[in-house]
C-alpha cells in the first residue's frame, strides 16, 4: 500500500471526557485530514499511567463514535508501547544525546519557570552524576538548540530550548516514558505527515521537532488551533471543569466547535450530523481558524 500523501491524527489522553477543548482539537485535525482527501487515526495518548483510566477511554471513543467520526485503522495505545520508547531512547543514549539524572522535583523547584509552567532544568547531574546519587530519569540534552518552525495557523515560532525549556525528562522517575518521547515516536510509527492540535502544545513542538531531528525520523507539518478558555485565561479542561460532552446533541455540539474554527456560515437547523460534517468539510481551510492561542468562552 502506497503511503498516503497526508495521514493526520487525534491522539487524547485518557485523563477524562471529551469535552469541548478536546472536540476542537478532534474535529479541526479531522476537518483539515478529510479536506486533503487524507488519512485520520485515533491513539490513545495513556502513557502516563498513573493520570489514566480505561473508563475515559471508553467514553472518549464511544463520544467520538457519537459525533460521527470515522477513523482509519486500529486504534493505537501508547500502553502497548513501551519497548519502541525504550528503543527510541537507547539510540539516544548511543549518541550520549541523554544522561541520567538524580535530582527530586524539590532539588530544582528553585529554578526558572518555564512557559509551560515546569521548571527550567539547570543542568545539574549533565556532566554525571555526582557520588552517591543514583539515576532517577533520563534527560536529553539540548545545549545550543534553537528550533524555529513555520505553523500553519499561528506562524513562525522560535525557541531556544536551552534557555526557555532546559534539558527535557524522557524517562521520568516514576518509570514511565514523557509524553515528549511517546508523541515523537508514535507520530514517526503511525506516518503523521501533518499534525492538527490545540495551541496550549506549541511551546512542546520545538521539543518534539528537536526529537524528531535526533531520532532520524520524518519531520510532520504543525497547525495549532486556538484553545477555549476561562475568564481567567485557564484551559478548560477537568480541571476547571469544563462540561463533559458525551455525543448526546452531536448537530448543537458541533455546530459550537465549527464556529469556534472559523466557520460561521454552516447550516446546522434540520441537519444530520453526516450532512454537517459535509458541509463542514467543504468549508474547511486553516485560512479561517483565528490565529491566536487563546479564545475565551463566556462560561
Ligand atoms: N495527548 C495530548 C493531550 O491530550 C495531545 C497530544 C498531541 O496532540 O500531540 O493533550
Amino acid at each position: 500500500m502506497s503511503t498516503p500523501i497526508y495521514r493526520g491524527r487525534f491522539a487524547p489522553s485518557p485523563t477524562g471526557p471529551l469535552h469541548f477543548g478536546s472536540l476542537v482539537a478532534a474535529a479541526g485535525s479531522y476537518l483539515d485530514a478529510r479536506a486533503n482527501d487524507g488519512e485520520w487515526l485515533v491513539r490513545m495518548e495513556d502513557v502516563d499511567g498513573p493520570r489514566c483510566r480505561p473508563e475515559y477511554d471508553k467514553a472518549i471513543m464511544l463520544a467520538l463514535e457519537a459525533y460521527g467520526f470515522m477513523w482509519n485503522g486500529t486504534v493505537m495505545r501508547q500502553s502497548d508501547r513501551p519497548e519502541a520508547y525504550r528503543a527510541a531512547l537507547d539510540s539516544l543514549k548511543n549518541k550520549d544525546l541523554v544522561y541520567p539524572c538524580a535530582c527530586t522535583r524539590k532539588e530544582i523547584s528553585d529554578s526558572a519557570i518555564a512557559k509551560d509552567g515546569a521548571h527550567i532544568y539547570p543542568g545539574t547531574c549533565a556532566a554525571g552524576l555526582s557520588d552517591g546519587r543514583a539515576s532517577r530519569s533520563w534527560r536529553m540534552r539540548v545545549a545550543g538548540e534553537r528550533i524555529t518552525f513555520t505553523d500553519l495557523v499561528q506562524g513562525v515560532v522560535s525557541q531556544d530550548l536551552e534557555k526557555e525549556i532546559g534539558d527535557f525528562v524522557l524517562l521520568r522517575a516514576d518509570g514511565f516514558f514523557a509524553y515528549q518521547l511517546a508523541v515523537v515516536v508514535d507520530d514517526a510509527e503511525q506516518g503523521i505527515t501533518r499534525i492538527v492540535r490545540g495551541a496550549d502544545l506549541l511551546d512542546s513542538t520545538p521539543r518534539q521537532i528537536c526529537l524528531q531531528h535526533h531520532l532520524g525520523v520524518a519531520f510532520t507539518e504543525y497547525a495549532h488551533l486556538p484553545v477555549a478558555v476561562n475568564a481567567a485565561g485557564e484551559k478548560l479542561s477537568k480541571q476547571t471543569l469544563a462540561k463533559p460532552l458525551d455525543g448526546k446533541n452531536p448537530v448543537a455540539d458541533l455546530m459550537a466547535v465549527f464556529g469556534f474554527l472559523g466557520m460561521t456560515s454552516l447550516k446546522g437547523n434540520d441537519t444530520s450530523v453526516d450532512d454537517l460534517w459535509n458541509q463542514a468539510i467543504r468549508l474547511w481551510s486553516l485560512d479561517k481558524v483565528p490565529k491566536v492561542r487563546t479564545i475565551p468562552q463566556g462560561t
